[in-house]
């Protein structure tokens, strides 16, 4: 969704922080970077990219 293709684990690359590895879990309901912590729900994401 929105140009972000997760991995067979739902993992993308984090866009709030310089990610070389998938550190993102992502899902339809919510997001979390392992890498820097954030986190909230898929709307919020959305939100702050655009
Ligand atoms: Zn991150």
């Amino acid at each position: 969704m929105y140009g972000m293709k997760p991995d067979r684990h739902g993992m993308v690359c984090c866009p709030f922080h310089s990610d070389s590895d998938p550190s993102m879990k992502l899902n339809d309901t919510y997001y979390y970077c392992f890498g820097c912590g954030a986190n909230g729900d898929a709307i919020d994401l959305t939100a702050k990219l655009f």
